[in-house]
C-alpha cells in the first residue's frame, strides 16, 4: 500500500507503532525503509493530550513513546515533541494504554497542520495514508 500511495499517488504515509514495539524489526516494518523520503520520528502522546484522564483513581497523561514513520518532514517535526516531564504519567499497564490508542485532537492537529503545510507546495500530493499499530488503514 505505501507503494502504491508512494510511487503511484505521489502522496504521503505515515506509520505509527509504539516506539518500543519489536514489530519495527520486521520484515514488512523494515521494507517501510527502502521507501524514497521515510524518516522515523518519535514523540510522546502526553503531550498531545488535552487534559489528565482519572486512571484507577489517580489523574494524569498517558506517556505512550510513540515511533513513527513518514515521507513528509512536516508531519514528523509535528509528532516529535517529547514530554518535559511537567505533569503525571498514569500506569498504563491492565489495558490503559489501549486509552492511546484514540488520537487526541492535538494529534490529529498535528498531522493535518503538517500535512497542510506541505499541501501548499507548488509540486503537490495526493493526501496521507496512514497505517495505525492495530493495521488500520486511513486514506
Ligand atoms: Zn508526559
Amino acid at each position: 500500500m505505501f507503494t502504491i500511495q508512494i510511487f503511484i499517488n505521489r502522496g504521503f504515509v505515515l506509520f505509527e507503532h509504539p516506539e518500543t514495539a519489536k514489530s519495527w524489526q520486521e520484515a514488512v516494518v523494515l521494507a517501510i525503509w527502502a521507501l524514497p523520503g521515510i524518516r522515523r520520528y518519535v514523540g510522546d502522546q502526553c503531550v498531545y493530550q488535552p487534559e489528565p484522564i482519572l486512571v484507577n483513581g489517580e489523574w494524569g497523561y498517558i506517556r505512550k513513546s510513540t515511533g513513527w514513520a513518514t515521507n513528509c518532514p512536516e508531519i514528523g517535526r509535528r509528532l516529535s515533541k517529547t514530554c518535559k516531564g511537567d505533569h503525571h504519567h498514569v500506569k498504563t499497564e491492565g489495558g490503559v494504554i489501549k486509552r492511546a490508542e484514540i488520537y487526541s485532537k492535538r494529534l490529529v492537529a498535528a498531522i493535518l497542520g503538517g500535512s497542510s503545510k506541505r499541501f501548499q507546495n507548488p509540486e503537490g500530493t495526493q493526501g496521507i495514508l496512514l497505517l495505525t499499530e492495530e493495521g488500520q488503514c486511513h486514506p
